[in-house]
């Protein structure tokens, strides 16, 4: 039943491929009014010669289901920090982040990296692919051990490879590959087990500008496409006007920005 509504799902994906979509035409989802992440007065500190650093500063914050989340701050600010946190890769000092109905943080490594696996996706600026993998064997390892079928695994691989336009280096190696469709290859990676957040770490910060859109335009429709909720760390200042809400991290703190407007009041504005 879950293998056929997440064909469904997968199908529904694969259909939108063909139509033409802007970037622009992405703002009209916009999120739904139910948490997938909750971040409670999250604090992190590093130690540096002696010296107690401060990074995060009782972070608080919740993001709905289906919305599209950019984090700024400059370099340094603690960015990935934040990211490494939201996904256990890293440990808080004190604070809370629920993933859905499951808090992460009270969880053991061992079902941290499980639940990792199986409700995040995560897509790193230097791409982090397998260099002896094949592209298409690079897509599939996260999924191998869910419990899917190999047999489903791949297919679904092969779908999302031809979704981002590498059907024809299935069997290529990561070095044979340009940077764009490294980030390509790790997004399908990210996105294969369908997963209910979807982390980006400055994912267009080691591409050139033409690339990086082209990267950015293809996350943005398949996350949207398929009511993902996308938390991005950029400093790429195009996505800010199609984000749903844009934050900054200033003095280990969030801040709203406040030159932007959020795509989903602007939608429910004018449903009223
Ligand atoms: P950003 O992603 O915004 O560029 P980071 O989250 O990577 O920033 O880093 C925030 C700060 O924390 C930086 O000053 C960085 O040097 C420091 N930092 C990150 N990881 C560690 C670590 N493992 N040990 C000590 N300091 C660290
Ligand atoms: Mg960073």
């Amino acid at each position: 039943m879950l293998q056929c509504i997440a064909t469904v799902c997968y199908n529904y994906v694969c259909e939108k491929r063909n139509k033409s979509s802007t970037i622009a035409s992405m703002r009209t989802n916009g999120a739904s009014h139910r948490p997938i992440l909750q971040i409670h007065d999250l604090t992190k500190h590093y130690e540096e010669g002696g010296q107690s650093r401060s990074i995060l500063n009782r972070v608080s914050l919740q993001i709905e289901t289906g919305e599209f989340f950019v984090l700024l701050g400059k370099s340094g600010s603690g960015k990935s920090t934040l990211l490494n946190l939201i996904s256990a890769i890293d440990r808080a000092d004190e604070g809370r982040v629920m993933i859905g109905d499951t808090n992460i943080t009270a969880l053991d490594e061992k079902r941290q990296t499980l639940f990792r696996r199986d409700h995040i996706g995560i897509i790193f600026q230097f791409f982090n692919l397998i260099p002896t993998l094949t592209v298409l064997e690079n897509v599939m390892l996260p999924s191998e051990l869910s419990g899917m079928s190999r047999h489903n695994i791949e297919q679904r691989a092969r779908g999302l490879l031809e979704r981002v336009g590498l059907a024809d280096r299935a069997d290529a190696f990561p070095d044979t590959l340009s940077g764009g469709e490294q980030q390509r290859v790790a997004i399908a990676r990210a996105l294969l087990h369908e997963p209910a957040l979807v982390l980006a770490d400055e994912p267009t910060g080691n591409l050139d500008e033409d690339t990086g859109r082209n990267v950015l335009r293809l996350l943005l429709e398949l996350t949207r496409d398929a009511g993902k909720t996308l938390l991005m760390a950029t400093h790429n200042p195009e996505i800010v006007p199609l984000a749903d809400r844009v934050y900054r991290i200033q003095d280990g703190k969030l801040v709203q920005t406040v030159d932007h407007t959020p795509v989903v009041s602007v939608l429910q504005g004018n449903r009223a």
